[in-house]
């Protein structure tokens, strides 16, 4: 009886943690553990629960799909349920789920598909147009995310056949994105992301498109809402062929198996390929290929039964963290950085791990000394899941961020509304030198043979305080440096005067002003010419111009109003550097040119040109190309997959153009 008690309370707190958890992680998009512990967590209710049915509660975590709609989305009620997948972990649990299927509907054929870690969408189409997208939400409910989802290029606004469907897959951030959007969220001082997943429903499931539209989302379509025999399809295979000719991006690593034997070699054989693929899986899928069979095995609550997901194991190890480093960033961030005791993690050596900012620190009580769990977030870059409180000696330190700066001991602040803490002296010698290791950055100044190391030693023996000192350098205070010949003392030289001709461009976004990155770096160096001209330009006259925003301009013209700004540009124009655009500007266009006056939009992929090539040839017809459609745009090329833009183009009756056509102004 005191057993029967104690179980209940057992369930009664999985379900509390499970929920807690629950919410944080499809709700608010910020895990608070990590997947294992959830798993585990889960895994424990379904085994009591197995064992003990009568302590099945219709509210268990058991019992429903995940997630709630946010307040802010329309609802979208599904017109059949988005349910979840039941998971499995080893061998012995794939065979086990074969035995069942079997034993309901004899021999089968399944399909392997790899799992994408994104999030569940759904994208209905009528007569072929792009009409409603949706997430998951709790599988009977989702969120209308129509607006973000039209922004996604692989997701065709227009079907090659009119057909009404719906398409259900996966929305989810490649890799690189995603190391890429926390690089910069922790230069201005924001949080970061815990994992692709997450990163890619905080993308989607945000009010504005625009940042939608910023982050790079891609999608893979696994299959369809409604019936299949409707479109005269009688297995899973069959609609994802099907899926692909209506113009759906599916993944091509799919593999029909004919039996558990080659589902488990197929899954084997991603065990170790999984750190090359471009996004992040988490498992593989392995479902029932006939319709028909999938019909008499039916579904539970939470899950179909004709289909679960094998999870790769967490790769998770533990170590000892040694100390606790600080970096000053270029922008001034200075981020804590874990030094750990080697030790290999899902196919790399990892010593060091970014502990992001001090909240982190605290809120995950990680000590100096610590035994500490690690892993790859998004299978790359190396995290700290948790410290082993219950490990510890009595020696460990609590590690506080320090008030002042590590590099030139100024106070330290808090910006508004950033979890980040900042050095704000521009004088400070660790944000100097991060600056001129960004100035000689390849799509800066590329200044082949300077990296951070001779930058650091330049510093140390006093030879550059900036990065316009790097002009007055010689040879002999180069072959001076450590481990430096005098081969590569003048290769270096030669280098650094090489750059002096580069094209504005390079040097606006070397000069690392605030939130011009190369995009916008290129469209001020076309308008403006020179950076001269750039200098005297007000913020009314940069808002004006298509593609520059607020931030941006407010950011440019603060630059330039700074005294240590003008003596540094100063320098670098007596040296020699070259402040001119040399690419086509805008009055270079030809006058009298087939397309002269119009304004044109690329969009989508082309397969003669690259889109500089393209840009370039329409400019030669005398077009002025900008980014976006408007109502000032005159003609809309585009290629394979055009997305939003071509849409925007077609709804204000733009004329457009495909590739052909383009291929047949170029030659008249
Ligand atoms: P799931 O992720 O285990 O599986 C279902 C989902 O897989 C589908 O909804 C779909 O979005 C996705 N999927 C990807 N590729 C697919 C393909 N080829 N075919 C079909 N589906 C595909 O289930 P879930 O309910 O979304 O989430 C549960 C998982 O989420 C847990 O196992 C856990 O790892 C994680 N989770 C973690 C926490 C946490 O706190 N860390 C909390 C809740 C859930």
């Amino acid at each position: 009886m005191e057993d029967k008690l104690a179980l209940e309370q057992r369930v009664k707190d999985l379900h509390k943690l499970l929920n807690d958890y629950g919410h944080a992680y499809y709700v608010l998009d910020r895990p608070l553990v990590p997947d294992s512990e959830y798993d585990a967590r889960m895994k424990e209710l379904i085994a009591i629960e197995e064992e003990h049915p009568d302590l099945i509660m219709p509210d268990s975590p058991t019992q429903r799909v995940g997630g709630e709609v946010l307040p802010g989305f329309s609802k979208v009620v599904h017109d059949t349920p988005m349910l979840s997948l039941s998971n499995v972990f080893n061998e012995e649990d794939i065979r086990e789920f074969d035995r069942r299927v079997r034993a309901d509907v004899g021999n089968v054929t399944y399909v392997c598909e790899l799992k994408i870690d994104g999030l569940a969408i759904s994208l209905k189409y009528e007569q072929g147009l792009f009409a409603q997208g949706s997430t998951r939400g709790d599988g009977t409910v989702g969120e209308d995310i129509t607006m973000n989802l039209r922004t996604i290029r692989a997701i065709p606004l227009k079907l090659s056949e009119p057909v009404d469907i719906e398409a259900r897959g996966e929305a989810y951030m490649p890799k690189k994105s995603f190391m890429k959007l926390n690089e910069s969220r922790e230069e201005d001082g924001l949080d970061v992301f815990a994992n692709p997943r997450n990163a890619a429903a905080g993308s989607l499931r945000q009010l504005d498109p625009k940042i939608a539209a910023s982050r790079n989302l891609s999608v893979f379509m696994y299959g369809m809402g409604g019936n299949g025999a409707d479109y005269g399809l009688d297995t899973h295979s069959g609609s994802l062929e099907y899926l692909a000719s209506l113009g759906f991006r599916t993944n091509p690593e799919t593999r029909r198996c004919k039996d558990v034997e080659e589902v488990l070699a197929f899954v084997e054989s991603w065990q170790d390929r999984r750190p090359d693929l471009p996004y992040e899986i988490d498992g593989i899928v392995i479902k029932v290929d006939s319709f028909h069979h999938q019909e008499e095995l039916g579904f539970t609550a939470k899950s179909p039964r004709w289909a679960t997901a094998y999870k790769f194991p967490a790769e998770e190890v533990k170590t000892k963290l040694l100390t606790i480093e600080l970096t000053v960033g270029r922008t001034g961030v200075v981020t804590p950085t874990a030094i750990l005791e080697p030790v290999r993690v899902a196919g790399t050596t990892v010593s060091r791990a970014s502990l992001h900012n001090g909240d982190l620190i605290r809120e995950k009580d990680i000590r100096i000394g610590d035994e500490v769990i690690i892993r790859k977030a998004g299978d790359i870059i190396p995290e700290i899941v948790m410290s082993l409180a219950d490990q510890r000696s009595g020696d460990e330190e609590p590690f506080e961020m320090p008030a002042h700066c590590p590099a030139c001991d100024s106070e330290l602040v808090h910006l508004e509304e950033e979890v980040a803490l900042r050095c704000v002296n521009p004088q400070c010698p660790a944000q100097l030198q991060e600056a001129v290791i960004h100035f000689v950055s390849r799509n800066a100044m590329n200044i082949e043979g300077i990296g951070e190391k001779v930058v650091g030693q330049l510093f140390a023996e006093g030879l550059i305080k900036d990065a316009a000192d790097l002009y007055t350098l010689t040879e002999e205070q180069l072959a001076g440096l450590d481990r430096m010949g005098e081969k590569s003392a003048s290769n270096l030289i030669a280098a650094i005067r090489q750059s002096k001709s580069n094209s504005l461009e390079k040097l606006l976004f070397g000069l690392g002003i605030r939130h011009v990155g190369q995009k916008a770096a290129q469209i001020l160096a076309m308008e403006f010419g020179t950076l001269d001209a750039l200098r005297a330009a007000t913020e009314e006259q940069l808002t004006a111009i298509h593609e520059i925003g607020e931030k941006v301009a407010d950011s440019v013209v603060t630059y330039f109003g700074n005294e240590d700004v003008e003596r540094v540009l100063g320098k670098l124009e007596a040296a020699g550097v070259n402040t001119v655009y040399t690419g086509p500007r805008k009055q270079d266009i030809p006058e009298d040119g087939p397309l002269a006056g119009k304004t044109v939009v690329l969009t989508g992929k082309l397969s003669h040109f690259t889109r500089n090539d393209a840009k370039a040839a329409l400019e030669a017809l005398g077009a002025s190309v900008t980014g976006s459609v408007s109502k000032k745009t005159d003609l809309v090329v585009a290629g394979e997959e055009a997305g939003s833009k071509l849409e925007k183009a077609e709804s204000l009756g733009i004329e457009i153009w495909d590739e052909a056509a383009l291929l047949d102004a170029i030659s008249e």
